[in-house]
């Protein structure tokens, strides 16, 4: 797998979940899994171990001098990561930017990372499929396809390119092709070109032999103009070979009976430590004590309009007519942060913010809230949610993408039109139904659901194994 991301060395959002958890999970079902990162500067490399030093990546005329690093991780050990270490590319503060301004050669940081997968595969860890994630892995098809197309080492080799958030596309300047070290046909729309530019998502969505998505009604969504962000197109015309595949969750590191993080477990038979997790979050957050018998509403997130902040914007008022509280954590665009500060300045006592990373906190807030609130405008999978059920946190969502596909009406609350209207009746909905039978009857089956990761491990093996033509 090759990635810019994966739990728990590198992380700012679903996709490390993915990286983090699926390979263990292959491994179980007899794939044999490695992952290739980036060696950003946040990760160490006491606790790792030099395998193998490139005599340099040529991109044209530019050599980038690159080793390779096995970090050891976990016990049992875990599938292997390959840090792909290049201190002038990747050791900085930031993954992709700082400030909120993307680096200016990320189109080199992640060719590089591309050919230093290709390194990995040829001298470290013998590759059948190269499994590549969102726009930071998207040059390694087209390497493969064009550099490498008749390289006896990866003639076999096929491709699957996983896109876990179209909104993300890797757009840069012309130029950047030739600075890659691409071949220059690959500039046409029916390639890597999108209106001028060059596209690095459309590297793994023109020349991967495969394609995914997380769930399978993102899948759908992402060939119509509406979700398809430009590239609905690009898509349909591979419709043949996209799928959408459900994320499953690490239930190791998400589960209210084992959670180390928060201040009492719990379960399904015996729900007390829920209430001790919510006495406390409230404290923590400086809310009122009064707030015990009402719905506190929890949300994690980050905070931009993808996730839905500009209805909330819109339906605050409505909603904080009502008795409800709300904590929320996350980070994002300076402007939803500033409505997230705002909101709690508008109403004192009734909503306490955040703004940071933080994951135990991102824990107490899943188990101690009685609602997860994610009015997401488009959601590929969402992880949250899916966490929300397990910890007996009523969600509360937009029916689209993932949301739509983990949350049912019986498990969650859920609304179709992304209008502030409509998110204050399903917020309203579950207030409503809050504390009767039915609302304990509601956690108790969402809490029952079952999202772990064999499932999608299954689904991804059987993928594999059909790319190489074994099924
Ligand atoms: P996305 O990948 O679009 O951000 P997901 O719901 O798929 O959304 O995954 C988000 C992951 O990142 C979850 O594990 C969530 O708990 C975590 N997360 C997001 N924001 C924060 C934050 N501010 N602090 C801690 N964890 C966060």
């Amino acid at each position: 797998m090759v990635s810019s991301e994966a739990a728990p060395l590198a992380k700012t959002g679903g996709l490390a979940d993915v990286v983090g958890a699926l390979p263990a999970a292959l491994r179980e079902l007899g794939d044999d899994v490695a992952v290739v990162i980036p060696r950003y500067g946040s990760i160490d490399l006491k606790k790792a171990r030099r395998v193998y030093d490139s005599p340099g990546i040529h991109l044209g005329l530019v050599r980038h001098s690159v080793s390779i690093y096995l970090a050891e991780l976990g016990d049992p050990p875990q599938p292997p990561i390959y840090l792909v270490d290049c201190p002038p590319l990747y050791a900085r503060k930031g993954f992709y930017g700082e400030a909120g301004v993307d680096y200016p050669d990320n189109h080199v940081r992640f060719a590089v990372l591309a050919r230093a997968a290709v390194a990995v595969a040829r001298y470290v860890f013998q590759t059948e499929v190269f499994h590549c994630h969102d726009w930071q892995a998207g040059l390694v098809a087209p390497y493969l396809r064009t550099t490498y197309a008749n390289d006896p080492t990866f003639l076999g080799a096929k491709t699957l390119f996983t896109i876990h958030n179209l909104g993300y596309q890797g757009l840069f300047p012309k130029t950047a092709l030739a600075e890659a070290d691409l071949d220059p046909a690959l500039f046409v729309p029916e390639g890597m070109e999108f209106f001028g530019q060059v596209s690095y998502i459309k590297g793994g969505i023109a020349y991967a032999d495969a394609l995914s998505t997380v769930s399978p009604t993102y899948a759908r969504e992402i060939q119509t103009p509406e979700f398809g962000f430009g590239l609905d197109g690009a898509l349909r015309a591979r419709t043949g070979v996209l799928t959408g595949i459900l994320n499953g969750v690490d239930y190791s590191q998400w589960n209210p009976e084992t959670d180390p993080h928060l201040p009492a477990r719990y379960s399904a038979a015996d729900l007390s430590g829920k209430a001790v997790c919510k006495e406390q979050l409230l404290r923590e957050f400086g809310l009122p004590a009064e707030a015990m018998n009402r719905p506190l509403i929890g949300m994690v997130s980050r905070f931009t309009r993808q996730k839905g902040a500009d209805i909330l914007v819109e339906a605050a008022a409505d909603i904080f007519a009502q008795d409800v509280y709300l904590v929320a954590l996350g980070t994002g665009d300076p402007e939803y942060e500033e409505f997230f500060r705002s909101l709690a300045s508008d109403f004192p006592g009734r909503v306490a913010v955040r703004i940071g990373f933080d994951e135990p906190l991102a824990h107490r807030i899943e188990a101690g809230a009685d609602m997860f609130l994610m009015p997401s405008h488009y959601e590929p999978c969402g992880l949250n949610q899916i966490y929300s059920l397990k910890y007996g946190t009523v969600p509360v969502v937009r029916a689209t993408g993932g949301l739509d596909d983990t949350i049912e009406d019986g498990t969650g609350f859920k609304f179709r039109e992304y209008s502030a209207a409509a998110l204050s009746g399903a917020v309203r909905a579950a207030v409503a139904a809050y504390g009767g039978d039915s609302w304990r009857e509601t956690m108790r089956r969402a809490m029952s659901r079952d999202f772990s990761w064999t499932v999608s491990a299954r689904a991804y093996s059987a993928l594999y194994a059909k790319l190489l033509g074994r099924v």
